[in-house]
């Protein structure tokens, strides 16, 4: 029985590494950091895009003080009343209109710079989501080998359980079903092969009689070798 239980044990051991391989696999870790970059990216492009509505509102009001400005200077030309109210008036509204289109300037200049971090996002999106795909390829090409061996390793398993003890082979999946691995091991000495808790006198006499023993301290089965 116990021989059955292990080589089905070590079909486990064997599908274990495999899915661990393909949840280490270093392109399923490069297609998360793409996912997660992409992601940082439609967030900053998302920020730029309020930015780039603010700058748009900004402009506007800007360009209807500058517009009005220009009107009343218009205006009082158009008038052609020459005295010191309407000379001080244009030097105002002049100044009025250099102050506003330095500041139109500066709209147009942050503007670009939006634009420009823009298209870099933009660029490193398309580069990431080509990584991405990339590396989803390798991945699935990897995974897809992978797949068909831990199949035929379950495969095998399944022809083994009819061998096994019902009772045993429940037990062993429940203690696999905590995340212990392996399930059974084999006494050392007068320890535990798992954790290595020292086997009190009368359990080690069990051991002998029963050929296996289940540990107190981590459920695993112990057995002789
Ligand atoms: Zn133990």
């Amino acid at each position: 029985m116990i021989d059955k239980i292990l080589k089905y044990q070590d079909l486990d051991r064997q599908i274990r590494a495999l899915e661990k391989e393909s949840s280490n696999m270093e392109e399923k870790q490069i297609m998360n950091k793409m996912i997660a970059y992409v992601k940082d990216a439609q967030n900053k492009s998302a920020q730029l895009e309020s930015q780039a509505k603010q700058l748009v509102d900004d402009y506007q009001k800007v360009k209807s003080e500058y517009d009005l400005a220009l009107k009343n200077i218009q205006n009082l030309v158009d008038s052609k009343t020459q005295n010191d109210r309407t000379v001080n008036l244009i030097n105002t509204y002049s100044s009025d209109l250099y102050m506003l289109e330095r500041k139109l300037n500066i709209i147009v200049n942050k503007s670009q710079e939006i634009l420009k971090q823009f298209s870099v996002a933009k660029n490193n999106v398309l580069k990431a989501k080509q990584k991405h795909k990339e590396c989803k390829e390798k991945y699935d090409s990897k995974i897809n080998a992978i797949n068909p061996k831990i199949e035929k390793l379950r495969q095998e398993q399944k022809k083994l359980e009819p061998e096994i003890d019902e009772k045993a082979l429940a037990k062993y999946k429940n203690v696999l079903n905590d995340n212990i691995f392996p399930v059974f091991v084999p006494v050392a000495g007068n320890l535990c092969g798992g954790c290595r808790m020292e086997i009190p006198m009368g359990k080690m006499d069990k051991l002998k009689n029963d050929g296996f023993i289940v540990c107190e301290q981590c459920g695993r089965f112990i057995y002789n070798k």
